[in-house]
């Protein structure tokens, strides 16, 4: 049966109905093809689909329609050609760098990115040849001035975590592609509900589709978007490699595209809240959230962003002891690293996802001992107030 036509259809309408093909059994929603093959009508039809003269599914480390439907899903909605998953965040992001990238070639990357994806650039994939130079986010000059005659890929996230620095993407794109580089940006912050790096010249859009595209904490996987010519070195990686996202979790991430929405207009809204009144807190030394005036980068998140996302951080006066004192006063906000959930969370980066930076690194990248970072959920935000005063409020 007939897919529709992603370009004809609006954001909202994208994400509950692009990719989906209906079963002669005419199932409403989508099903999960629990088939890890498939089996051809002869052998003339099987070495057809081996050669590729034929479409069609061999074998599920390949393709699988579960797969397909959130592939194509989520690229309808960052308005990208092609879509691989991937069995995690981190996967799509090796997937990106080994199916596009060869020994001897640079990247040029945020410092303030993902603690494992700073892992993975330092410690992995130099073993491979990949080297990588780290730059500050929003020093373009630094960008520029790092990149060499054999750097290819250029690598961000904005918002940043946990300080939610802004980067123009625009600007990036250009520095990028005037010196024959691909852009990648991790959408994971915001999702293509709330930012588009495509349309402001990104190359390759990556998500760990486990924060917001789940949105409920189930499960693991991830997804690099991009140009049908790039996507399909991916996918050879990928397809050889094997990293590749189960049906399962597929159809939790499709049906999570369904919400995203609407789920990420309910974040911004609570985290705004959140943040507002964090700012009138006499124990709070700073907050950090774009959707603030005092956000140095509050017009620029405007522009480039249709909402401000569901991260906030924030300083409580008195360094570690008064910030763990905040995190273990909590009853509602779980403590834990992940965001992106319904439920809201809690982080003292310092000590959980950035203690292997040395003190002077921390310093440099702004994670002092007093950081606390919340992913606001959909609790009502007085008890969410509530919850923290307490912590906030030394007796
Ligand atoms: C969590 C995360 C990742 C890694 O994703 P996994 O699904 O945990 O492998 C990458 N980038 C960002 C921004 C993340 O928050």
């Amino acid at each position: 049966m007939s897919k529709i036509d992603p370009t004809k259809y609006g954001p909202n309408t994208r994400a509950v109905r692009a990719g989906q093909v209906r079963s002669a059994e005419g199932e409403h929603s989508e099903l999960i093809f629990a088939s890890s093959s498939y089996v051809f009508q002869n052998a003339a039809e099987a070495a057809a689909r081996f050669k590729g003269d034929l479409p069609g599914n061999i074998y599920s480390r390949f393709t699988n329609p579960t797969v397909r439907t959130f592939e194509e899903r989520l690229a309808a909605l960052e308005g990208g050609e092609r879509c691989v998953a991937t069995s995690s965040g981190m996967s799509a992001i090796l997937s990106t760098c080994l199916g596009l990238l060869k020994g001897g070639d640079h990247i040029v990357s945020s410092r303030s990115i993902f603690g494992t994806t700073v892992g993975l650039f330092n410690n992995i994939l130099p073993k491979f040849g990949l080297t990588t130079t780290f730059v500050d986010l929003t020093d373009y000059a630094a960008w520029e001035a790092a990149i060499r005659p054999e750097t290819k890929l250029l690598f961000l996230e904005t918002p940043s975590n946990p300080l939610t620095e802004i980067a123009d993407i625009r600007k990036l794109a250009d520095i990028a592609h005037a010196h024959d580089c691909l852009l990648a940006v991790d959408n994971c912050f915001c999702t293509p509900a709330l930012q588009l790096p495509f349309s402001l010249g990104a190359d390759i859009v990556i998500h760990s589709a486990t924060k917001y595209i789940d949105g409920q904490g189930r499960c693991v996987g991830g997804a690099v978007i991009g140009d049908e010519k790039r996507l399909e070195d991916v996918f050879v990686f990928l397809r050889t490699a094997g990293p590749t996202l189960s049906p399962f979790n597929a159809w939790v991430f499709l049906k999570g595209l369904e919400t995203l929405n609407i789920r990420m207009k309910k974040h911004c809204e609570n985290a705004q809240q959140i943040a507002e009144w964090l700012e009138q807190q006499p124990h709070v030394e700073k907050v950090y959230y774009p959707g603030l005036k005092s956000h140095p980068q509050h017009a620029l998140a405007g522009r480039q962003q249709s909402g401000y996302g569901g991260v906030v951080s924030f300083i409580v006066k008195g360094g570690q002891e008064a910030a763990w004192r905040v995190v273990d006063s909590t009853q509602l906000f779980s403590i834990t690293a992940n965001l992106g959930d319904t439920k809201s969370t809690i982080t003292h980066p310092a000590t959980t996802t950035h203690h292997r930076l040395t003190d002077e690194q921390r310093l440099e990248s702004g994670i002092s001992p007093g950081l606390l970072r919340l992913s606001v959920g959909f609790e009502d935000v007085e008890d969410l107030q509530e919850d923290l005063r307490y912590g906030l409020n030394p007796r």
